[in-house]
């Protein structure tokens, strides 16, 4: 096998730049979504500019032609994946309405009071709320396979779940969260000696580890494009053909008919009897080009993603602060860790140094919830990135864990702060760039004066920030006063930024103050994340509620 070369490979991807490291953007969001490279983003254009024509109805020559691109990625999809047959190969938008879809139409099938649903702990969000809603409607119950401390499913629990009542088992091959792979070959043994029907959700693995529906026994699996280098709002569900064939359609209208008149209608074969409407044509024939390049550069056996792995893995372990959500090195270079400072802060400092981590809940919160956090960092790689980009994260989280011993502003300086919203606009002028911009917010939320803890109550929540943010108001003299709290500094340093605009000013004077320009002066929206951009509205919304109602 030839050398991976990784300057050639990382040159693919217009976004993220040639050089091993840049600066402006180190993206460690794969597990979000992975970067295009040219390939892929060429063939959708190319697919309007040269091709466009509707699929499957036209009797024109540019219609069977665009109907010959999107028909060969559903046959490449089928090799990708081993199904015994072509037609097991369903479009969607993506993994999450592959689940619904079979939540929905094999659930109203095959679901009653009483039967029951195997999920794991570890499930994304995508692979829950479908189950619980069918699970509702149906009379079925949910339960759940627990995680052993590497993070995998523990077999023996999970044996000792099923029953003869076991109706579904819906799994992750690879968690969001911990990176690792599922013993999916075991568990679909032992959910077959009890009769229960099996889906895999390869949303993380389908780009990362080879599948094989018919080796693995699964009767359906479930993936989305966009994490597979291709474009967003396309997805697949594979599925026994035998099992598709005893679902009832999921939507209805176009394609996916053979006959309507006014009194009825007959459903088409597999798979349009799943495909109502027009598809993502152009996505589909762009996700072809994803599968060739996957192919081109071997990218699921690639050596290079486990150097990355134990590279990251190693670094990552060095920070003695840092807690690994699951123990030993993950499977694919997926990190999900807490530190003792707030995520909203991690993620504001590394967002500042041009970072993009994930920081939440990411979308599993029964995960979060058993292991007794509201969130952690996430950090996920994919083969463009580099070791110069992970010594140059690690470097930037000794950065926020040294921030808390920077020294926060005296006194004198601090009553500055609050009285006026001139020095706001002075301090943050003089502050060029957003990284220093953000060291100052950081800086005002360290010196922000907390309320009394009796006062951080529901009464006073700002509804609309991902943090916690609470803000009391009162009056004296037709005076308004304030004061806030969050746990997140960096919102801190906002409020502190909001209350040098009102404090003391009349209602008058607050509701006629221009917040916008105010904003725009300091530079703060346009580099704010939508969470915090949408968590600094929210306060001023607040504000304005609370002296108008
Ligand atoms: N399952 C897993 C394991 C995922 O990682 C994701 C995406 N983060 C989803 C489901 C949902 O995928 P999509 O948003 O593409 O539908």
């Amino acid at each position: 096998m030839s050398k991976f070369d990784h300057a050639r490979f990382r040159a693919q991807f217009p976004l993220i730049g040639k050089a091993p490291l840049n600066p402006n953007l180190v993206y460690f969001d794969n597990g979000a979504t992975t970067q295009k490279p040219s390939a892929v983003i060429e063939a959708e254009g190319a697919f309007y500019s040269s091709a466009n024509s509707n699929v499957h109805r036209a009797s024109f020559s540019l219609a069977a032609t665009a109907t010959d691109l999107f028909e060969g990625c559903r046959t490449k999809l089928a090799n990708y994946f081993n199904a015994e047959h072509v037609n097991e190969i369903i479009f969607t938008k993506g993994t999450t309405e592959s689940i619904n879809l079979v939540a929905l139409s094999w659930g109203q099938t095959y679901l009653s009071k009483g039967d029951e649903i195997i999920l794991s702990a570890a499930e994304h969000h995508a692979n829950i709320v479908p189950w619980q809603l069918i699970a509702e409607k149906t009379g079925a119950k949910i339960k759940w396979a627990e995680l052993l401390p590497s993070g995998r499913i523990d077999l023996e629990q999970f044996e000792h779940l099923l029953t003869n009542k076991t109706k579904m088992v819906a799994i992750n091959h690879i968690s969001n969260v911990l990176g690792v792979i599922n013993p999916v070959r075991e568990i679909v043994k032992l959910a077959k000696q009890v009769g229960a029907y099996v889906l895999i959700d390869g949303a993380q693995s389908a780009a990362a580890i080879d599948v094989d529906v018919q080796s693995l026994g699964v009767d359906f699996y479930v993936c989305s494009s966009h994490k597979m280098y291709g474009p967003t709002g396309v997805g697949v569900l594979y599925g026994r053909r035998e099992i598709l064939d005893s679902m009832p359609p999921y939507q209805t209208g176009g394609e996916m008919i053979t006959k309507v008149t006014r009194e009825r209608t007959t459903f088409n074969k597999l798979p349009f009897k799943f495909e109502a409407g027009t598809p993502n044509i152009a996505g589909v024939v762009a996700f072809s080009k994803a599968l060739d390049f996957i192919e081109q550069f071997s990218l699921k056996g690639l050596s290079f993603k486990n150097e990355l792995i134990d590279y990251a893995y190693r670094k990552l372990s060095e920070v003695p602060q840092l807690s690994f959500l699951a123990e030993g090195k993950p499977d694919i270079p997926v990190f999900s860790f807490t530190l003792p400072q707030h995520l909203q802060d991690i993620s504001a400092v590394l967002d500042s140094k041009g970072i993009a981590v994930r920081a939440g809940s990411l979308c599993a919160m029964p995960l979060m919830q058993s292991k007794g956090i509201e969130g952690c960092i996430r950090v996920s790689l994919a083969p463009y990135n580099t070791f110069e980009e992970i010594d140059y994260l690690i470097e930037s989280l000794k950065r926020v864990l040294a921030s808390d011993d920077e020294k926060a502003p005296s006194e004198a300086q601090q009553d500055d702060i609050c009285a006026d919203e001139a020095i706001m606009r002075d301090k943050f002028k003089s502050a060029g760039s957003w990284d220093l911009k953000q060291r100052e917010i950081m800086l005002l939320g360290k010196s922000f004066t907390r309320m009394a803890r009796e006062n951080r109550i529901d009464e006073f929540l700002v509804q609309g920030c991902e943090s916690k943010a609470w803000v009391t108001v009162s009056e004296s003299n037709g005076h308004y006063f304030f004061e806030g709290d969050s746990d997140a500094r960096i919102i801190r340093g906002l409020l502190a930024i909001v209350f040098a605009a009102f404090q003391g000013k009349t209602q008058q004077e607050i509701l006629a103050f221009d917040i916008k320009e105010y904003f725009d002066s300091l530079g703060l929206i346009k580099h704010l994340s939508p969470s915090r951009g949408n968590g600094l509205n929210a306060i001023v919304a607040y504000i304005s509620e609370q002296l108008t109602s």
